[in-house]
């Protein structure tokens, strides 16, 4: 209950936060419509009462009386129409603010949290629960809040009203409803634990969806006719989940129509009490038409009194999960004590590194030492699944090994703040990043903060051979690439990689890592990338990962890592004398060539 309160204030915290003058006038105009229906009541009753007498008795009673009352029944009347829909446009308004600020909590914790919560499942669920809610559920509290404090302020007039009637009455208004709140509070639960269960299940339902919708899969799909696979994954996926949300609706609303045979129940003794008394002569007409105008008003009040109390229980369950994602932890974070970056001086040190992904039995990255010399290019080969992307991942500080370190100078990069430590580095990762925006953005991502960087973003571009193809673009640099958008460009996925690669040399970093950067470069540009390789990282220290010996050859040193462990390390005239791991890889791929 403690945390259910505690979770209630930071909802209303963020309610209020996002638009503090949105939802004080929520707040407001609800108070002020709490007070109309029982006015307008009041004054149907004098209405009703004046012109009965006026018309039994036939005294008379000048008709402009009769006119302002009527007068002031409409002008009540269409104020309390016209606080409902102003007060919907501000619920509205208010509501968009929300949103927007809580998508901005939400990218700014997606963008900070640790690159290992992206390899856990359960990350995943809480995310897509946490993305679900997150947008409107704190407002839902806030209105919530406001219809049940006007819910009961407007009950509390019209229970004072009809306690002037019989007090009996006022009771049973009251208890008429408690079914209806029961079994709203207790399914709310099972709907809640029921939609945490299937978190998962929907997830699997949105990726079917995607691989039969997304532009990536679209081309597989039709090739190996996966089409109708995918349909009947979907479909299966999608009916587990509808199937079991429809029972649970099923049975509510079954019992829904008892708790409104409860209501339905109340109105008739209501009714009977008040035609018997106006018989007897106990009520005026005028007093007989207020007074189940307030049975009435007072039902609806006590429905969304209870209603939105079940409605806040409900948030409750579900704004925890918002909660959850933006209060997970971050553990990339800068030791004490902290150190501030600066340009490497001597050399990076790995030493007695292990890394075990979450989820796996094994170490992916298994007691590893070596050094990386200022300046020196290393070449990273090995087996596929050997660990060289995992050990560039951890030399960046992605993610934190389990045991030993990884050491940039003599600092060990856990006390250098890791934002500030990765901007030391530029990557080229093996599944680089394709952004439908311009060309010349593309290339920029590099080092985004870097003003008026035309000329060495034309640079970076000629490089890496991409200048003539970007030039030739219906406007240039300026063209939007990738397909998802209108008037862009799409490129081949060699001409996407040279942009990559120009993306990693424009930025300025002294550590550039390269993951198979070649891999769909054509003969030509790869030729001439990695004959002029030196002269292109200008002294950066630089680590290659290829799989292709020809450019593996130009590194200063070669590091041969099998099964996450290092295997051997030399030049390439060392490790071809010693006929190891390598001689055998080399030989087997230079074999082909030369037959
Ligand atoms: P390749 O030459 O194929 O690119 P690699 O040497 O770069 O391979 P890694 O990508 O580092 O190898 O993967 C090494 C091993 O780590 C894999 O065999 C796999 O078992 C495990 N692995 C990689 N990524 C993950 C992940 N996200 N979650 C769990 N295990 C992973």
């Amino acid at each position: 209950m403690k945390e259910k309160i505690k979770l209630f204030r930071e909802s209303l915290r963020l309610a209020w936060e996002s638009a503090p003058g949105w939802a004080f006038a929520n707040i407001f105009i609800s108070v002020i419509r709490s007070f109309l229906p029982l006015i307008l009541v009041w004054l149907l009753k004098i209405l009703i009462d004046n012109i009965t007498k006026a018309a039994t008795t036939g005294s008379g009673i000048p008709f402009d009386n009769v006119l302002w009352i009527i007068l002031a029944v409409v002008v009540v009347y269409f104020l309390d129409e016209a606080s409902s829909d102003f007060s919907n446009y501000v619920r509205k308004k208010q509501s968009l603010e929300l949103e927007f600020y809580m998508y901005g909590l939400l990218h700014s914790k997606a963008i900070k949290l640790d690159l290992i919560n992206f390899e856990r499942p359960e990350y995943f669920d809480c995310l897509s629960r946490a993305a679900r809610e997150a947008p409107w559920r704190p407002n839902n509290i806030l209105n919530n809040l406001v219809s049940m404090l006007r819910g009961l302020l407007s009950l509390l007039l019209m229970a004072g009203l009809i306690l002037t009637l019989q007090w009996t009455l006022a009771v049973l208004l009251l208890v008429a409803n408690i079914p209806g709140i029961w079994l709203r509070i207790h399914y709310a639960g099972i709907l809640y634990n029921f939609q945490r269960q299937q978190t998962p299940e929907a997830r699997k339902s949105a990726y079917f969806n995607w691989l039969l919708t997304g532009d990536r899969p679209s081309r597989e799909l039709r090739l190996f006719g996966l089409g109708n696979y995918f349909i009947d994954l979907f479909k299966k996926s999608f009916l587990k989940q509808k199937d079991e949300e429809i029972n649970i609706i099923r049975k509510r609303t079954l019992i829904e129509l008892i708790s409104n045979l409860f209501k339905a129940s109340a109105l008739l003794i209501t009714l009977l009490f008040i035609a018997n008394q106006t018989i007897g002569g106990k009520l005026s007409l005028g007093q007989m038409a207020m007074f189940l105008l307030a049975f009435r008003q007072g039902m609806i009040y006590i429905k969304d009194m209870f209603g939105s109390m079940a409605g806040l229980y409900e948030d409750s369950l579900f704004i925890g999960d918002t909660f959850e994602f933006l209060n997970l932890k971050e553990n990339v974070t800068a030791a004490e004590p902290v150190v501030t970056p600066y340009p490497l001086k001597k050399k990076i040190i790995v030493d007695n590194l292990s890394f075990t992904y979450p989820g796996n039995n094994f170490r992916t990255i298994n007691n590893v030492s070596f050094e990386i010399k200022k300046g020196e290019i290393i070449a990273l080969v090995g087996p596929n699944g050997a660990g060289k992307s995992t050990l560039v991942r951890l030399l960046c500080r992605l993610y934190d090994p389990d045991s030993g370190a990884v050491k940039y100078d003599d600092s060990d990069i856990r006390n250098i703040d890791p934002e500030e430590y990765r901007k030391l580095f530029s990557v080229v990762f093996q599944d680089f990043m394709l952004y439908n925006l311009t060309a010349g953005e593309n290339i920029r991502m590099g080092n985004i903060n870097e003003e008026k960087a035309d000329v060495r973003v034309k640079s970076s571009a000629a490089t890496t051979g991409v200048h003539e193809m970007i030039t030739n673009l219906p406007k240039g640099y300026d063209t939007v690439i990738g397909n998802l958008f209108d008037d862009s460009r799409e490129l081949s996925w060699g001409e996407w990689q040279k942009i990559a690669l120009a993306r990693a040399l424009f930025r300025d970093a002294p550590v550039l890592i390269l993951d198979e950067p070649s891999s769909a470069l054509d003969a030509d540009t790869e030729y001439d990338i990695f004959s002029r390789f030196r002269e292109i990282v200008k002294g950066r220290t630089s680590i290659l990962i290829s799989h292709r010996f020809t450019n593996v050859g130009l590194a200063d040193r070669i590091i041969v890592l099998n099964k996450g462990a290092i295997a051997e390390t030399g030049t390439h005239d060392e490790l071809m004398k010693r006929g190891g791991i390598y001689f055998a890889m080399f030989t087997k791929q230079s074999s082909r060539f030369s037959v």
